[in-house]
């Protein structure tokens, strides 16, 4: 194998995963991240969930049916699914993986399920879990985001409990209370795992290499 060959296979991306109960800002958050790092993309879920006004197929989320979904799931395709709000929601495997072998960074924006299956399969992976500043601004941001009808608020309160009860799970917990603090604490991980020695020797093995 050539050296240039042999450092694109080493210098792979960094997997983020970013949790939060639905309204905590984490599509907020991970949108304003993107934005600032070129680096850094942002993975395309699938969901069975109709789309909300705005939401565009292959943009937001990769709309699917339930009979799709399932066959995908009989496939194989998927690094990590789970139903979350009566919907399945899902990651392809093969779009995670094309993404870090090219070297780019990528966040899945995934719930605690997810995440969890994530872990097994990439031990290496980062992840990070948003908490609003109060279960009462929770439900404001989620009426005010204007998006979703009373039940699904509803319902998705009765859920923020249980999605907040994993946070111990994770290796960086972030409260979204000022959004720019919140936002300079997530690029400033982003910024921390890259410089990890373990990342730096894969991708500066020309500087490095006659050192060793
Ligand atoms: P949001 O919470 O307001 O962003 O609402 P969404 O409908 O976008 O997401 C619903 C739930 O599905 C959240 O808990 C997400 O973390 C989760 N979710 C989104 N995409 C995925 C995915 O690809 N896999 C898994 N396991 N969960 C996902
Ligand atoms: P999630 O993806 O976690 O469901 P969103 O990013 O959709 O959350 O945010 C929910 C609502 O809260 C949106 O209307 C968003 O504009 C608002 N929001 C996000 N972060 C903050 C913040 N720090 N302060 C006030 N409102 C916020
Ligand atoms: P929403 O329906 O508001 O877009 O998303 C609701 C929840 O689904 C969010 O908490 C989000 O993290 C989760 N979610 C979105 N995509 C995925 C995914 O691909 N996998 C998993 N496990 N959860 C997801």
């Amino acid at each position: 194998m050539s050296v240039a060959k042999d450092e694109t296979a080493m210098a792979q991306g960094i997997l983020f995963i970013v949790s939060a109960p639905s309204g905590a800002g984490k599509t907020s958050l991970v949108k304003a991240l993107i934005e600032r790092d070129q680096a850094l993309a942002l993975s395309v879920s699938c969901t069975t969930r109709a789309a909300r006004s705005g939401e565009r197929d292959g943009v937001h989320y990769h709309f699917l049916d339930q009979e799709r979904f399932r066959r995908e799931i009989a496939e194989g395709a998927f690094l990590e699914y789970a139903e979350v709000f009566g919907n399945l929601y899902g990651t392809r495997e093969l779009d995670v993986r094309d993404c870090l072998d090219r070297g780019m960074d990528l966040v899945l924006e995934i719930d605690w399920q997810g995440a969890r299956q994530v872990r097994e399969r990439f031990s290496e992976a980062v992840s990070v879990f948003v908490l609003p500043p109060s279960v009462e601004e929770l439900e404001r941001r989620l009426r005010g985001r204007g998006t979703d009808a009373d039940e699904v608020i509803a319902r998705r309160m009765r859920q923020a409990r249980d999605e907040m009860l994993h946070y111990g799970e994770y290796d960086y917990l972030v409260v979204n209370d000022r959004f720019e603090t919140a936002l300079d604490a997530i690029t400033s991980i982003a910024t921390a795992e890259r410089l990890r020695l373990g990342h730096q020797r894969s991708r500066l093995r020309s500087l490095l290499d006659p050192l060793d």
